[in-house]
């Protein structure tokens, strides 16, 4: 997982981990745009859509006191 603190411009998707500057903050942790999309695409039955709800609930349960903040 990349640390914030080293992000020279935007920052890091916690999805696919590359430097992003817009998407959605979840719990202060940027999922960008395409995953975002990508996220809503992906069928519930799909394995994809686990990975990425593993992913997000991991960070649920690291800040659990943040809550989502939209960024456009
Ligand atoms: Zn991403």
């Amino acid at each position: 997982m990349a640390l914030r603190e080293h992000q020279p411009a935007g920052e890091t998707c916690v999805i696919c981990g590359q430097i992003k500057k817009s998407g959605i903050h979840l719990c202060n942790q940027l999922i960008c745009d395409s995953c975002e999309k990508k996220i809503v695409e992906t069928e519930v039955t799909s394995w994809k859509y686990r990975y990425y709800m593993n992913k997000l609930s991991a960070l649920k349960l690291k800040n659990v006191k943040e809550p989502a903040e939209r960024v456009k």
